[in-house]
C-alpha cells in the first residue's frame, strides 16, 4: 500500500493546481480541472461507482454497501487546490527514506534546508518515509495528502470486501484556500449523512470547531489642499485611518493570539490623504464575542463619522463562515467514531480548534456536519511543507477504521 500511495501523492502535486483568488470561474484555474480529471479516470480505474465531475469541477464517487445493516452513508472530502501563499509550479516531491533525524539539505544550490533549529517536532519523524519539496516550492500535501488517502482507503476497501461497510460517497472539490471551497457544492447529488474533510495537519488531528469570520472594509475619504495653505482645510484619510486602528485592542491581533482567542486582522492598508482603505478579517469562535467583536467595529465607525463628518467614514462588513461546532454538536457521535477509529489503530486523537476555516464550516451549515481529520502533513503552504508517508498510512487506516466502525455500531 505503501508505494501505491507514494506514486498517487507524487504524481498529484506534480500537476500545478494553485487556485486563484482574482478569479470568477469554478475552478478559479485549469490546473484543478486537470486534476479533477484524472481522479475522475483514477476512481473509475480503482472500481468506484457513479463516478461524476459537473461543469464547476466537483468530482463525485459511491462505494456502495456490501452489508445487509442499515448504515448511515458517510462521505470522505479533499481538496484540489493548493495554496496562494507560494507557489505550487513544478514541485519536484523528494522522497526521504527511513529519515536519520539530521537536517535535510532540500536545496544545494540555494542552501536551502530543513532543520529542527526552525521545526523542532522534525526529530520525531527518525525512521520515517518522508516526502520535501526540492525547497523552491510548496508541495502541495494540503490537500492533495487527503486525495491520495481517500483514493487509496477506497482502493483498499474495494479490495477487501471482508471489511464490511454502508454506501460511502467521495468527492473532491476546488477552490478551499481562496474561501470559496463548496460554494457550488451539490449537498443534495452529495446525499450523505455526515462527512470528514481529510485536510488536517499532523498525526491525530481530529478538528470540529473552525473560527466565526467576517471581513470588515473601511474606506476613509479626505480632503486634499496645497500643505503650505491646508490650515482648516485639510482633512488627510491617512490619519482617520490611523485613528480608527488605534481605537481597536492592539492585544487582540493574530501575533498576540492562541488557542480559543479571537482577533481583528489588519491585513492590507492602502492609501494617501485623499483615501485611504483599510482591509480586516474578524475571527472569534464564540458567536457572541464575535457579534461584539463587529459590534465595536461600528461603534468606532460611527464615533469617527461624528468627529469628521459621516460622509468621511464608509464601513463594509461581510460575514464569511461561522464556527461549525453549532452543527456538529448535536451529532457529536460522528467525531467519537473518528476519535474511537484513531484509537483503535493506535494513534493518540488530538482533538482541537481550528483557528482558520476549512471546508467543513460551509458544509456543516449547508446541512451535511463534517468534521475534519488529519492527513500527516506539516509546515503547509510553504517551502517546508513536507509529509511523513508513515502518518499517510496511518490516515488510511483511518479512513477504513471510520468506515468499518460505522457498520459495527449500526
Ligand atoms: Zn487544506
Amino acid at each position: 500500500m505503501k508505494i501505491e500511495l507514494i506514486e498517487r501523492f507524487t504524481s498529484y502535486v506534480k500537476i500545478d493546481t494553485q487556485s486563484n483568488g482574482n478569479s470568477e470561474s469554478t475552478p478559479s484555474t485549469e490546473g484543478q480541472l486537470t486534476l479533477a480529471n484524472m481522479l475522475v479516470e483514477e476512481l473509475k480505474s480503482i472500481g468506484m461507482e457513479d463516478v461524476t465531475i459537473d461543469e464547476n469541477g466537483y468530482v463525485m464517487a459511491t462505494l456502495p454497501a456490501n452489508t445487509a445493516k442499515e448504515v448511515p452513508t458517510i462521505g470522505f472530502l479533499a481538496h484540489l487546490d493548493t495554496a496562494t501563499d507560494f507557489t505550487g509550479k513544478n514541485v519536484h516531491p523528494q522522497v526521504i527514506e527511513n529519515f536519520d533525524g539530521n537536517p535535510i539539505i532540500l536545496n544545494k544550490e540555494q542552501n536551502i534546508i530543513l532543520s529542527s533549529a526552525d521545526f523542532p517536532e522534525l526529530p520525531q519523524y527518525k525512521g520515517h518515509t518522508l516526502i520535501t519539496t526540492d525547497g523552491t516550492t510548496l508541495l502541495g500535501a494540503d490537500n492533495k495528502a487527503g486525495i491520495a488517502e481517500i483514493m487509496t482507503a477506497m482502493a483498499y476497501l474495494i479490495k477487501h470486501p471482508e471489511i464490511k461497510h454502508g454506501k460511502i460517497r467521495v468527492a473532491f472539490t476546488p477552490d478551499e484556500e481562496i474561501g470559496r471551497g463548496p460554494h457550488k457544492f451539490d449537498v443534495e447529488a452529495f446525499h450523505a449523512e455526515f462527512a470528514y474533510t481529510v485536510d488536517g495537519g499532523p498525526l491525530g488531528e481530529l478538528e470540529y470547531e473552525s473560527f466565526n469570520a467576517a471581513s470588515a472594509k473601511l474606506t476613509f475619504k479626505g480632503q486634499n489642499v496645497h500643505p503650505g495653505t491646508a490650515k482648516g482645510k485639510m482633512v488627510n484619510s491617512a490619519k482617520i485611518a490611523m485613528e480608527f486602528n488605534s481605537k481597536l485592542p492592539s492585544e487582540e491581533a493574530p501575533e498576540h493570539t492562541e488557542g480559543y482567542e479571537g482577533f481583528f486582522h489588519l491585513i492590507s492598508i492602502n492609501g494617501d490623504v485623499e483615501e485611504t482603505t483599510l482591509t480586516y478579517i474578524i475571527r472569534d469562535f464564540d458567536r457572541d464575542s464575535f457579534q461584539a467583536r463587529k459590534e465595536l467595529m461600528q461603534k468606532i465607525t460611527n464615533e469617527l463619522m461624528l468627529t469628521y463628518g459621516e460622509t468621511r467614514v464608509k464601513l463594509e462588513m461581510n460575514d464569511q463562515y461561522y464556527n461549525m461546532k453549532d452543527k456538529i454538536e448535536p451529532v457529536k457521535e460522528i467525531v467519537d467514531i473518528a476519535y474511537e477509529a484513531m484509537e483503535n489503530r493506535g494513534i493518540k486523537p488530538i482533538v482541537k480548534p481550528i483557528r482558520g476555516g476549512t471546508d467543513g464550516s460551509q458544509l456543516s451549515y449547508m446541512g451535511l456536519p463534517t468534521p475534519n481529520i488529519f492527513t500527516g502533513g506539516e509546515n503547509f503552504h510553504g517551502r517546508f511543507e513536507y509529509i511523513s508517508v508513515d502518518n499517510m498510512l496511518k490516515s488510511v487506516e483511518t479512513i477504513v477504521e471510520i468506515a468499518s466502525l460505522f457498520e459495527a455500531k449500526a
